[in-house]
């Protein structure tokens, strides 16, 4: 057929391009580890990420090769992202807040050639050098603090004048590398592609997901090593967005910044809201007037919700997982969102929402049949499309999805005759009684609005006559002094009673995965040996 349209490929590099010329003098912000305050912009940082380019090269870095981050949130690991990337290396973020054994693990799986690392992990490459198989240079990304003999990023790219051709090359490369946090087994990478990771960002700054533009200025406190940040530092850029980053996330920090730095978006997990909130009620301190919040990462408790929106703010569920880049599902908010009432929008809010043009879902049972959308049968969720995986890195077991390509999510969840989609569990963490299925995170999250209650986490023990009965551990706020009692009274109003824990207990904390999940597989561990009677 004659005729036809340009065939450009979905590189990163055109990301960054466009940012450069058409947002160029759009702020790129940073506050390091240290306090100190970086201002960049998109322009600049498109000539740092040159500069970063030829420095790989330099280092005989070869396309296709592994450059792994240590690092938090900031300029410079930015940098390394659209530097690495722009001469066809593959970028692949390690999150130190992982075991050593995991780690190491890690860094040798993927085979990375080089690793840039804030000062603040200095003491984990130090220890962990000599286990390193593959690692030739280390790169500090601050000044000083760094290892002995280790190069910095500083005189790395003052030795690099900026005059670089991004190069060029299919859309279907791969770009980044992520490893799931693994709460059981070795982690898996997850392989994103040029292709995958600019489709993803474009669906990211839509009005119903982030809702970028060039008048926003978004601070992603979800970390650079949690699946990219979700994204945002590629969908800031496409939408000519300021981007503000910060290396430490307490609470205190996060409401300066977002004040000085007039921020309009974040996106987080369900833990920096709640310690931001615990955050104001302790000082009186609160974040400033955010237009929107995304959180996600876990399912987001009603109450959190519900305050985040007497502050005035606009909040978004959003459930996606590290096979998705990770955008899987986010809040559809209709057009009469905004005349209902605020019992039906949190209860709207409780669900983890609806699927982007890119993403397919559905439901199937134990065999794999499909089940119906009809808000009330529950099953395993699969999904595909062109930002979900087809096999894991260097998995020679075969593709992670079946011969349709759905990927099976590993959680459990029912769709409503809308497409809105709620999770119910992990198929790993739901609590089997009787030969039903009771919630963890339901009873998680209706325990959270109780008050005096901190955080909740519910695991099913084994039972002689159910098979498996939940308990609720529970962590008090500061000061608080509720009882059982009190917890059950205010549960026995929101779930079926056969749902009820069979037994409250009070901890200090309760442990989490290096993303900020609960560690349920420790949970197990600790409580396992309580034994409830018939
Ligand atoms: P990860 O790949 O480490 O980000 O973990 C992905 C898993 O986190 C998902 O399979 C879900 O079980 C869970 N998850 C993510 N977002 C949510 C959410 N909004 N609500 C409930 N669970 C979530």
């Amino acid at each position: 057929m004659i005729g036809g349209m340009q065939d450009f490929a979905l590189r990163i590099s055109s990301i960054m391009d466009h940012a450069a010329n058409e947002h160029g003098a759009r702020g790129v912000v940073s506050r390091y580890a240290d306090g100190q305050i970086e201002r960049s912009n998109w322009a600049e940082i498109r000539h740092d990420s040159r500069r970063f380019a030829q420095a790989m090269e330099r280092l005989g870095v070869k396309p296709g090769d592994r450059v792994a981050t240590l690092a938090m949130n900031h300029g410079r690991h930015v940098v390394s992202w659209y530097g690495a990337i722009g001469m066809s290396a593959v970028l692949h973020t390690i999150n130190p807040r992982l075991f050593d054994e995991q780690i190491v693990f890690i860094a040798n799986h993927a085979e990375d050639q080089v690793l840039f690392y804030d000062a603040a992990f200095a003491a984990i490459v130090e220890r962990l050098k000599p286990q390193f198989t593959t690692i030739r240079h280390f790169v500090c990304l601050d000044d000083n603090g760094q290892c002995s003999d280790d190069a910095t990023y500083a005189a790395l790219l003052a030795a690099e004048d900026g005059n670089y051709v991004w190069t060029t090359g299919d859309e279907r490369d791969p770009c980044m590398l992520c490893y799931t946090s693994g709460t059981t087994g070795d982690p898996k990478g997850v392989l994103f592609s040029h292709r995958s990771t600019v489709l993803h960002a474009l669906a990211g700054i839509q009005p119903a997901c982030l809702g970028l533009g060039p008048d926003s200025c978004i601070l992603p406190v979800v970390p650079q090593f949690h699946v990219c940040a979700w994204g945002i530092p590629f969908a800031a850029a496409i939408a000519g967005a300021k981007l503000v980053l910060s290396a430490t996330n307490d609470p205190a920090s996060m409401c300066e910044l977002m004040r000085a730095e007039k921020v309009t978006h974040s996106a987080a997990v369900p833990t920096v809201w709640l310690g931001m909130l615990a955050y104001a009620d302790e000082t009186g301190i609160t974040p400033p007037p955010l237009e929107k919040v995304v959180i996600g990462g876990s399912a987001a408790p009603r109450a959190l919700v519900d305050r985040l929106m007497n502050m005035g703010i606009s909040v978004s569920h959003l459930w996606g997982m590290t096979e998705l880049s990770p955008i899987g599902t986010v809040s559809r908010k209709g057009h009469d969102f905004a005349s209902m009432s605020r019992e039906d929008q949190l209860d709207l809010l409780a669900y983890q929402g609806g699927v982007p043009y890119g993403v397919e879902m559905r439901i199937v049972d134990a065999d794999g049949a499909a089940l119906p959308r009809d808000g009330a049968t529950s099953g395993r969720l699969q999904v595909r499309g062109p930002w979900v995986i087809e096999r894991y890195f260097r998995d020679e077991s075969g593709p992670a999805v079946d011969a349709d390509n759905w990927f099976d999510t590993g959680d459990v969840a029912i769709i409503t005759p809308e497409g809105v989609m709620q999770i119910k569990d992990r198929v790993k963490d739901v609590i089997k009684s009787g030969g039903e299925w009771i919630s963890s995170v339901t009873l998680e999250n209706e325990a959270l609005g109780c008050a005096g209650v901190a955080e909740a986490a519910a695991i099913g023990l084994p039972h002689p006559k159910w098979d498996e009965r939940p308990i609720l551990i529970v962590v008090r706020k500061d000061g608080a002094d509720v009882q059982e009692a009190d917890v059950l009274a205010h549960l026995s109003a929101r779930v079926a009673k056969w749902w009820l824990p069979d037994r409250i207990v009070f901890a200090d904390s309760l442990p989490h995965t290096a993303t900020g999940k609960l560690l349920k597989t420790a949970l197990r561990e600790t409580y396992g040996t309580i034994s409830l009677s018939a």
